[in-house]
């Protein structure tokens, strides 16, 4: 089964059940103040779970984009590390709105699992949360999954929440062994994290979480469950790794031919020294581009901010390719290509959003060069950590947000001092104030603050915006 199978299986599976199929809701969050972007499939069902709204349906199914680089859910540091957490990802999620509860949807999806997705019983382990036995006794009794297969945990694992606030309750996770050849597996030990990857979670939403952090039960009982897509279809390409599977090669593939070395053979790229570098790149233009189609923009607070740390962070990568001048606008286009089929918005929004790309990492490859030159002799001058003198003249200089610099850092077994950097930037920024109008014009403050000479002279959004408006 490849992505787009998956992805109409469980579409079809749900239906089949009377579950109203809904489209994904934007990454960009749509009227909710406490959230950046949409991190799960539930966000657009929020007030139908608090009870403050009433649809004609009780049950959905939906194949939602999500984003988690930032706010509770942020998996942004992960990204090329364990093979298995993204920035953006697909969650396949189907719901009961006060309708079925436990039993129906445990059922469901041990069912989906054997005899859609065809997974072998003996690779799956079950979580429940502690204080819920009837979960707990729906899988030992009902569905007979072998008792050591199921282990208990507690609010860190198995209470779901979508942020600080908002509706949350305790749920029930599927986790699958990635490495069955290595026997029986000890679950009620802990589970080591290489082998045993999480697949589903179903939530079962009952309360709501107040400003107050206190918890109010919720007027009805729902269900809200979610399962990532990538990470399905790395279980079913047979692979420990959500980046060998084909919702990434295409990308990849084209990064390597922009380098002049097409991928010849997959399982020796996989194991190649700069796999991290594609992996890191193949999920962030994914993200941007993703992002910029559903209305984001690049700037220097908020959401727009993290689009461009995540955006430099690639170009960095990029670099230590060998790239030299913008490629990732060219690898949008292949996101274009690849999704959009399944989110017609790529297709309009696609070619605004490769140009948008383009002019932002055309400036940041302007002062790359010299960053790296200035970090480098940072690294060198440091003995355990860069001071924040250092990171902030990599910012506000040549543009390098302290997170790259502190990826940077470790590479080399380096820290950085945050606390300093942080007071200089504030300082920076209160003294800066109602100055510098041309760069909060620019949308570019923490760029252009030191090198203003024409050679940096920005002019690309103001063209871009000009575009749009006759457009
Ligand atoms: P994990 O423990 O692996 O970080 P999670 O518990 O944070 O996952 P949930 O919030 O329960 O994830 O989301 C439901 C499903 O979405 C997960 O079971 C997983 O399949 C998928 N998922 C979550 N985060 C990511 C991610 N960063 N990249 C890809 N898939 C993800
Ligand atoms: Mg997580
Ligand atoms: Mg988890
Ligand atoms: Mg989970």
């Amino acid at each position: 089964m490849n992505s787009d199978q998956i992805r109409q299986a469980y579409l079809d599976y749900f239906k089949k059940r009377e579950h109203e199929v809904i489209e994904s809701s934007p990454v960009v969050p749509q009227g909710d103040p406490t959230l950046l972007f949409t991190n799960a499939g539930m966000n657009q069902f929020k007030d139908l779970l608090l009870g403050n709204e009433v649809r004609d349906y009780k049950r959905a199914a939906s194949v939602q984009k999500c984003i988690r680089a930032g706010g509770k859910h942020n998996d942004l540091d992960e990204v090329g590390k364990d093979g298995r957490h993204l920035t953006f990802f697909e969650m396949l999620g189907n719901w009961s709105f006060g309708d079925y509860y436990k039993k129906a949807s445990i059922e469901w999806a041990w069912d989906f699992c054997l005899n859609v997705l065809e997974l072998d019983p003996a690779r799956l382990y079950v979580t429940v949360h502690n204080d819920d036995d009837e979960s707990l006794a729906i899988w030992r009794d009902e569905i007979k999954v072998d008792p050591t297969h199921i282990l208990k945990l507690g609010d860190k694992d198995n209470f779901w929440a979508m942020g600080p606030t908002g509706p949350c309750g305790p749920c029930t996770e599927i986790h699958i062994d990635l490495q069955p050849e290595k026997g029986p597996f000890e679950f009620l030990d802990g589970y080591d994290p290489d082998r045993i990857v999480e697949i589903w979670n179903l939530v079962f939403m009952e309360s709501n979480r107040l400003e107050d952090e206190s918890l109010e039960p919720l007027p009805m009982k729902s269900v809200d469950t979610g399962m990532g897509l990538d990470r399905v279809a790395m279980v079913k390409a047979n692979t420990n790794n959500v980046f060998h599977t084909d919702l990434f090669k295409p990308l990849m593939a084209k990064a390597a031919e922009l380098l002049g070395t097409p991928v010849i053979d997959w399982q020796e790229f996989f194991v190649s020294e700069k796999f991290t570098n594609f992996s890191v790149i193949a999920d962030h233009i994914r993200t941007v581009t993703f992002a910029l189609c559903d209305g984001a923009k690049f700037s220097n607070d908020g959401r727009g901010y993290v689009l461009r740390r995540i955006l430099r962070r690639a170009v960095r990568y990029g670099r230590e390719l060998g790239f030299e001048g913008p490629f990732l606008h060219q690898i949008a286009a292949v996101v274009v290509e690849n999704y959009g089929h399944v989110y017609p918005e790529l297709k309009t929004g696609g070619s605004r959003a490769s140009e948008m790309i383009r002019l932002e990492e055309e400036r940041f490859f302007r002062n790359i060069d010299r960053g790296i030159e200035l970090f480098e002799q940072a690294a060198a001058e440091s003995k355990d950590v860069i001071s924040g003198a250092r990171v902030f003249e990599l910012h506000a200089t040549y543009g390098f947000p302290p997170d790259l610099t502190e990826i940077m850092a470790e590479e080399k077994g380096l820290g950085i001092d945050k606390t300093e950097y942080e007071a200089l930037w504030v300082q920076h920024q209160n003294a800066s104030r109602g100055k510098d109008l041309y760069a909060d014009a620019a949308g570019v403050g923490d760029w252009i603050t030191v090198h203003e000479g024409p050679s940096s002279t920005f002019v690309g959004y103001t063209d871009l915006e000009a575009k749009t408006r006759v457009m």
